[in-house]
């Protein structure tokens, strides 16, 4: 008899679901886009109801697609965009206020307010997080704020509160659970990373009751059965997207690190069972919990990675397609001291640089837009490069070669550079849907689908293997042009 894992993979611009066979195999993928709202400047918005409503379309289209019988399905995992907040009623099940999503910063006031207060250093403490929009925390508070009686219906224990997870959860539980797990929780600023307890001085600053909240759980673990195909389905994996990914890339050991090449990058660094105080403004996060296995990670992103290719093609017209931009790289012999930093919006870890703006550096007479194309495409090299040397400084250990996922993993050129710089490897999987991978695979743990680890590690395919070609000494001389070229766009 068959055994098939249905992984949904819940994101801010679509909503997927993927099909997986017991040896982790990709059988069917069903996605449908969903729209975000813009209401004002900086503010980002979704329908919770459309959320749900995409997630139940896929759901029924993969199974459709993949022409399996749904009694073969053993388990629903899900990995779902991280910090958007979704506020209900509990009478009636329906949102109170659209789902506030995790890039809206229309709580940065509230947010200035609880650092005015002085609570900044003990949040951080507690939580491994700095004080920003980003994080649920804020968001709840904005909703009390903004809806007739918010902060006397929470009280009177009227309302529930969940990220994307917990909605979805209870959406296909038919309202019976209201759950989370530790890595969706370590991102709403609300949860004690040391106790994986909701905490009572973290809710008092932001005037939250805790009857709001959703109970929280492992990230491998029956919370609920779903009947969504007329059958009783358990759901038994819940992580947030970029830990779903580090599981997914099977980084299991401390000292294994993950990059997702997007619009933007996501690095997670494994730090095993210790959490890591970040001195290089890096977030310390959970990874997952699996029974009494807790593993924590540092987390840091770049904020303009793919998007810097997308900026080539779509605003300087230099390619017509992203993939282009490796013969054009590699038909140079260097970049000729060629830099781009695609400050666009700033610099993210670890300078930290908000009102940094982009900027080239070292052209000549000789420079063409070859040159302009590799030196951007260099940036996500160097950037990762920044983030990793961060994280190498913050925990004293050496990464000793780097997972790669993501759109833009599929540039060689670019990995065999980053390879460069890192001095280390490079491992490119074989299957990209690390996110989704990831549910499926905490899912079939907690159903007796896979074993253990070990088993699940005999199913991962590397594709494509980098080493470095260019020596340490050759590469210092590019990086050192590279620190000097973003100090230089920070000083103008
Ligand atoms: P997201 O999930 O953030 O939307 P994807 O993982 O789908 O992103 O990756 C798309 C991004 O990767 C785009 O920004 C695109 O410019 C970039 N990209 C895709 N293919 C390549 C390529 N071959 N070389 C360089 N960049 C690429």
């Amino acid at each position: 008899m068959s055994s098939y894992i249905l992984a949904i993979d819940q994101g801010t611009t679509s909503s997927r679901a993927i099909i997986f066979d017991d040896h982790l195999k990709t059988v069917a993928v069903s996605q449908q886009e969903i729209p975000n709202d813009f209401p004002k400047p900086g503010w980002v918005q979704m329908d919770a109801h459309e959320i749900y409503t995409s997630v139940e379309f896929v759901c029924l289209n993969v199974v459709q697609k993949a022409g399996i019988s749904v009694f073969d399905i053993k388990a629903i995992g899900i990995t779902n965009q991280r910090e958007t907040t979704i506020v209900w009623d509990r009478a009636t099940g329906l949102p109170v206020y659209s789902a506030l999503v995790w890039q809206s910063r229309q709580s940065a006031e509230l947010c200035e307010k609880v650092i005015r207060a002085g609570h900044a250093e003990k949040i951080r403490k507690k939580t491994g997080l700095p004080v920003d929009p980003y994080f649920s925390a804020s968001k709840i508070r904005w909703i009390l704020d903004n809806i007739e009686n918010g902060q006397q219906r929470a009280e009177n224990g009227d309302l529930m509160f969940g990220t994307v997870d917990s909605w979805l959860v209870y959406k296909l539980t038919g309202h019976q659970r209201h759950v989370t797990d530790v890595t969706n929780a370590s991102r709403t600023m609300l949860m004690n990373i040391d106790t994986l307890n909701w905490d009572k001085e973290l809710l008092d600053i932001w005037n939250i009751p805790e009857s709001m909240l959703p109970l929280i759980c492992d990230s491998s673990q029956v919370y609920g059965y779903s009947s969504l195909f007329g059958s009783q389905i358990p759901i038994a994996a819940i992580a947030g997207d970029q830990q779903s990914a580090l599981f997914g890339q099977m980084c299991f050991d401390e000292g294994q690190c993950k990059n997702t090449y997007g619009t933007g990058c996501f690095l997670l660094f494994n730090t095993g069972n210790k959490r890591v105080e970040s001195k290089n403004g890096l977030v310390t996060t959970v990874g997952w919990k699996i029974g009494d296995e807790v593993v924590y990670a540092l987390e840091g992103s770049v904020f303009v990675a793919g998007a810097a290719i997308q900026w080539l093609r779509d605003g300087l017209k230099l390619i017509s397609k992203a993939s282009d931009s490796k013969e054009i790289a590699e038909s140079l012999k260097d970049s000729d001291g060629v830099y781009v930093v695609p400050a666009f919006t700033g610099l993210g870890a670890p300078y930290w640089d908000q009102h940094a703006r982009g900027a080239i550096f070292g052209l000549t007479r000789g420079t063409t837009t070859a040159h302009l194309i590799r030196a951007t495409l260099e940036s996500l090299a160097y950037q990762t490069y920044d983030v990793i040397e961060a994280m190498e400084n913050d925990t004293g250990m050496l990464i000793s070669t780097l997972q790669v996922d993501g759109g833009a993993c599929k540039n060689d050129y670019l990995m065999q550079f980053q390879s460069d710089l890192l001095q280390t490897g490079i491992v490119r999987p074989v299957n990209f849907e690390t996110t989704a991978l990831g549910a499926a695979m905490l899912a079939g743990l907690a159903t007796g689908v896979f074993s253990d680890k070990n088993e699940l590690r005999s199913n991962y395919e590397v594709e494509r293997y980098f080493e470095p070609v260019q020596s340490a000494k050759q590469v210092q001389e590019l990086i050192a042009g590279w620190k000097k070229a973003v100090k230089a766009t920070m000083e103008f």
